[in-house]
């Protein structure tokens, strides 16, 4: 499914390797997987802080996405994407565990 458009490409940056993310924070940052974000640009749309836009890329058409250091690690992008595209890494360079999105999940919807 291709829901991008070359309206939301504001950028050009030519696909690299996942980075690790670093700075003092203690929370975790988004980081795109650029192999399976699609630039569907739904992350763009959610994100509350505006800190992800959408990139030209070689891996697609339509663009991807791509994260600035604004990111607070609010885990809503990697809630929302469709395809898995969204990944939170830890401080010091681990994957977040994804239930910890699903908890924080419920606790934003009331559920405990
Ligand atoms: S990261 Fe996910 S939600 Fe964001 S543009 Fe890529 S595919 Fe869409
Ligand atoms: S984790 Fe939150 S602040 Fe960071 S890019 Fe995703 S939606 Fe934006």
């Amino acid at each position: 499914m291709n829901m991008g458009n070359d309206e939301n490409i504001v950028a050009t940056v030519a696909p690299s390797p996942l980075k690790k993310v670093t700075g003092a924070s203690k929370r975790a940052a988004a980081r795109i997987i650029n192999e399976l974000c699609t630039g569907c640009g739904i992350c763009v749309k959610t994100c509350p802080l505006n800190c992800i836009r959408i990139v030209e890329s070689e891996l697609n058409f339509t663009g991807i996405a791509e994260v600035d250091e604004r990111c607070t690690g609010c885990n809503i992008c990697a809630i929302d994407c469709p395809w898995t595209g969204v990944e939170m890494i830890n401080p010091d360079g681990s994957r977040k565990d994804e239930a910890e999105y699903e908890r924080q999940l419920k606790k934003l919807r009331g559920y405990h």
